[in-house]
């Protein structure tokens, strides 16, 4: 097991976490159902990428129906 050589004051350690604060994500506007969705990314709603349908969407998923295979 490796062995730390020297105690890190918590100075030390908190000027080390200054940086590891988490940045809020920055939605863009689906331009086809204007639903939020991540910049460069399919819409997860829509399966829409620049304006054509790379994924096709389920039209309902249900997850109660029992004779699903
Ligand atoms: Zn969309």
């Amino acid at each position: 097991m490796a062995v730390q050589q020297n105690k890190v004051s918590k100075s030390r350690r908190n000027n080390r976490r200054a940086h590891d604060a988490l940045v809020a994500a920055n939605p863009n506007e689906c331009s086809n159902c204007g639903e939020l969705k991540r910049p460069h990314h399919v819409c997860p709603s829509c399966g829409h990428y620049d304006d054509r349908e790379v994924v096709a969407m389920a039209d309902e998923i249900d997850l109660d129906d029992e004779d699903a295979a």
